[in-house]
């Protein structure tokens, strides 16, 4: 191994996934895979979660719910709202579709007439967001859309979902409770949806009162702590990003990972470990790095940009924390010169 890798461990996933679904229980997990599996990839991805039993995927847009589609016969989730072509292949595909305006719910009906075929869809309320969702004003109609073409036939009102802001505990009881009462709408005007989900990795984990039947959870199986939050009991980060030592100086010490592997170059003074303990960023250039230098540094020895295993095991979102902004951001940008390397 000469150049960068980012190496990703199959099984910590598998205990992520474990330990996030005992946490959850008894919500399911819904795994969301967006952005190629936040930047790990999918397709090994999707084999080992169906493996150990997970029962719902999500894509965020239609593309992604394909290529999952592809590997699994679970439930897979597109929530992203899309062309009428894509709506056709989804629904070929008995992909699961979240629906949060009128127009893209006209679509989906009619995409599902077309084809003489029943889609399951999940109504989306806005519960304060503002980011897509049937505004509290539109339920009513949105409901009595989605019911009537159930009752043709061409249609299973499958779920109700929103998403939190996580701003505050405060904003987010208020937002559960819109979305409570969405449901109770429905299932007033006749609706019996399946699942109920609310909540993504941060507030599924720590309040479980908002939890629904189902959370959609990415960060938190691939081992992503939140920027500026605790460490999570029985979760590590999945993946490990080394890099090899270039070239030995007196003052500083060059390693082969810069700007065009995806690494900010706001990182100058975030700390990695080495050999010799952790050691400061003084630079980064485009395909380099220049680090403070520790004894016994040679050529040929790896640093540990973020993961665990090394003496104090920085992780992405430490990274991150430097440079304000998330460790999913971290990963996701490492562009393919980096050499992806699933392990055991
Ligand atoms: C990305 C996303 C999630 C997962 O969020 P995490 O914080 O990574 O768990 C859940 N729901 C929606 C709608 C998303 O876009």
């Amino acid at each position: 191994m000469t150049g960068p890798v980012l190496e990703i461990s199959r099984g910590a996933f598998r205990r992520n996934i474990a330990a996030v679904q005992r946490r959850l229980s008894p919500s399911d997990l819904l795994l969301v895979m967006k952005d190629d599996a936040y930047g790990l990839g999918i397709d090994w991805a999707v084999r080992e979660a169906s493996a150990v039993g997970v029962t719902w995927f999500g894509g965020y847009d239609i593309p992604t719910a394909l290529r999952i589609r592809a590997l699994t016969e679970q439930r897979v989730y597109a929530w992203a709202t899309s062309s009428r072509g894509e709506i056709a292949q989804a629904i070929a595909a008995d992909i699961d579709l979240g629906v949060g305006s009128a127009a893209y719910l006209d679509d989906v009906i009619t995409e599902a007439e077309t084809a003489g075929a029943r889609v399951r869809v999940h109504l989306k309320i806005d519960t304060g967001l503002h980011r897509n969702g049937f505004r509290p004003e539109q339920w009513q109609d949105a409901i009595a859309t989605a019911v009537a073409a159930e009752r043709r036939g061409s249609v299973t009102v499958s779920g109700v979902w929103s998403h939190l802001s996580e701003a505050s505990d405060a904003e987010d009881d208020a937002a559960q409770r819109v979305f409570l009462d969405a449901v109770a709408q429905l299932v007033a005007a006749g609706g019996e949806p399946e699942v109920l989900h609310l909540t993504a990795s941060a507030a599924a984990w720590w309040r479980p009162e908002l939890r629904g039947s189902l959370s959609r959870i990415g960060a938190f199986c691939y081992g992503i702590r939140s920027a500026d939050g605790p460490a999570l009991e029985g979760l590590s980060l999945i993946a490990r990003l080394t890099a090899p030592v270039e070239q030995v100086g007196a003052d500083a010490i060059r390693v082969g990972i810069g700007a065009f592997h995806g690494l900010p170059s706001i990182l100058r003074g975030a700390q990695i470990a080495t050999p010799g303990g952790l050691r400061r960023i003084i630079d980064i250039s485009g395909s380099t790095l220049t680090v403070e230098p520790w004894a016994g540094a040679t050529a040929g020895q790896r640093v540990v940009l973020f993961g665990p295993g090394a003496a104090g095991e920085p992780d992405a979102t430490a990274l991150a924390e430097h440079v304000d902004t998330v460790g999913e951001e971290i990963i996701t940008r490492l562009t393919p010169a980096v050499r992806r390397l699933v392990v055991d």
